[in-house]
């Protein structure tokens, strides 16, 4: 654990990150409020570990830092597998100013490295254990009015203006094989109107009408499933529409959600009308596997019924004008250029059917650190799971928006078949115009192919939305040299 004095480092999104490029810094498209280092700091002072200051790379240039040598420890925080990356430049260039034991790595896209695996990244380092952190007394009441206060005004206005994280809940009961969340565990609450009251307090001190809130839930409408509290989801959403009332806020939600769960809590007009008058304009659905039974199976998504389960909830969804996410992940090792077509189909089929309707499809990463497919034996040991450990910038591939690459798809016929489905898909998104996901390129040696020319053209006419002047002159020999510039231009996936 981090102790005495400590600077709690928040890294560069992935895609901009000038520690590693050297480059000079710009403040982030989309910055968004920390809220995990946020979080693990008020807990370290909450029980007498440590005093400690926020460092928002999104915001400032570490280089700029004078006094980054003079701390007692270090804090970094990783999101997901694609924040390594960062997190990494972040740690070498601490490293080469304080002894590296001082330095601490934490969150959920390291916490399931083995110690061998994360001292070969960070090496001299210490991982950090969310879970004992999670363990402290009081860990799902924290407030974070303490540690907000420590911030500057200039920062604040920023992320206000922004969407920002309302700890909601964290757990799922279910086992996705590819999910790298807290799975198998019951959903537990975090003090919501506290961290609600915090958010309008500040809104009103800043003079915002309005705010955006992401809910942390991973399905949010989980209670509504047998054996499920709805009671309990019932009263926070009342709590939401008090304190919406009470600081007279617009606030605008969005969470994720299983399609059973959603229809489950459906089946009440009371938890239909109360997420409606809470703020709640559009859920994201797990779609993955929708098209094929026995992809369905080998994802572990124990969701038989999925795609007639997602057409009731998107009909539900649309007669109620809320906006449906078709979160998608495919390419995984049992798809097959049938089940690829499938899926392109009903994705189709869903974006034309629903008009309210908005694409996140995602080229699968079968292993990242923190799934079950990590651990296994084939991939343990495998020349990619070496490479990673040996080049950290290749964690960059496994970031869900990231194209299919050498690290997720070493076979290159089908990389190059899931790369196909995948532009093509984001190109009917793009044309409709409902595009909420956006297709980055991945970290490849020179030659490694990406893409064919067919694939090309379309993805061309994809980036000429963002890149106008890049997109004309791009080949598939070319592509990967362009990687920088084109995705600091690719809008980011939030
Ligand atoms: S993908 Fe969704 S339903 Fe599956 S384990 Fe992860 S959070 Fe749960």
């Amino acid at each position: 654990m981090p102790t005495g004095r400590t600077l709690m480092i928040h890294p560069p999104y992935v895609h901009d990150n000038y520690l590693a490029q050297g480059t000079p810094f710009v403040t982030d498209r989309q910055p968004f409020l920390p809220v995990a280092p946020l979080y693990a700091a008020e807990l370290l002072e909450l029980h007498g570990f440590a005093e400690t200051r926020l460092f928002d790379c999104q915001l400032h240039d570490l280089r700029d830092a004078s006094d980054v040598a003079g701390y007692d420890s270090y804090g970094i925080s990783v999101m997901g597998a694609q924040n390594i990356t960062p997190a990494y430049h972040v740690f070498r260039y601490l490293a080469e100013r304080v002894d590296s034991g001082r330095i601490h790595v934490g969150g959920q896209g390291i916490e399931k490295l083995s110690e061998e695996e994360f001292q070969r990244v960070f090496p001299g380092g210490h991982k950090t254990d969310r879970q004992a952190l999670a363990g402290l007394p009081g860990a799902m009441d924290v407030d974070l009015e303490r540690q907000v206060a420590k911030l500057s005004d200039a920062d604040l206005r920023v992320y206000l203006a922004n969407e920002m994280t309302l700890p909601f809940s964290q757990g799922c009961l279910f086992g996705c094989s590819f999910c790298g969340a807290q799975i198998q565990r019951r959903e537990s609450f975090f003090d919501v109107p506290t961290h609600l009251d915090l958010h309008c307090r500040l809104a009103k001190r800043f003079g915002v009408s309005s705010i955006d809130l992401y809910c942390t839930s991973l399905d949010f409408f989980q209670q509504a499933l047998p054996g499920g509290d709805i009671a309990r989801l019932t009263r926070l959403l009342e709590g939401v529409i008090e304190l919406r009332e009470r600081h007279g806020l617009d606030i605008g939600l969005r969470a994720l959600t299983r399609a059973d769960s959603y229809n489950a809590a459906m089946k009440s007009e009371q938890i239909r009308d109360l997420t409606a008058g809470a703020g709640f304009s559009r859920f994201g659905f797990g779609a993955d596997g929708a098209a094929s039974a026995d992809v369905v199976r080998a994802m572990r998504k124990h969701a038989d019924g999925l795609r007639s389960e997602l057409l009731r909830a998107f009909e539900h969804m649309e007669a109620n004008r809320f906006v449906p996410e078709i979160l998608y992940v495919f390419g995984i090792p049992e798809d097959t250029r049938d089940t690829l077509a499938e899926t392109r189909e009903l994705c189709g089929l869903l974006l034309e059917t629903f008009p309210n309707s908005e694409y996140r499809g995602f080229p699968a990463k079968n292993e990242i650190p923190g799934n079950s497919n990590w651990n296994r034996r084939g991939w343990q040991g495998s020349a990619a799971h070496t490479r990673l450990l040996d080049e950290p910038d290749l964690f960059l591939n496994l970031g869900f928006e990231t194209l299919a690459n050498e690290i997720s798809h070493p076979d290159p016929d089908k990389r190059l078949m899931v790369n196909r489905f995948a532009v093509d898909m984001s190109h009917l998104a793009h044309e409709l115009g409902r595009v909420g996901s956006y297709l980055t390129v991945p970290v490849a040696d020179e030659g490694v192919e990406i893409m064919d020319d067919p694939t090309m053209s379309r993805y061309r006419e994809i980036v000429a939305n963002y890149a106008p002047d890049l997109a004309p002159g791009l080949r598939p020999d070319n592509l990967v040299a362009q990687r920088t510039e084109l995705n600091s231009a690719i809008p980011k996936d939030t």
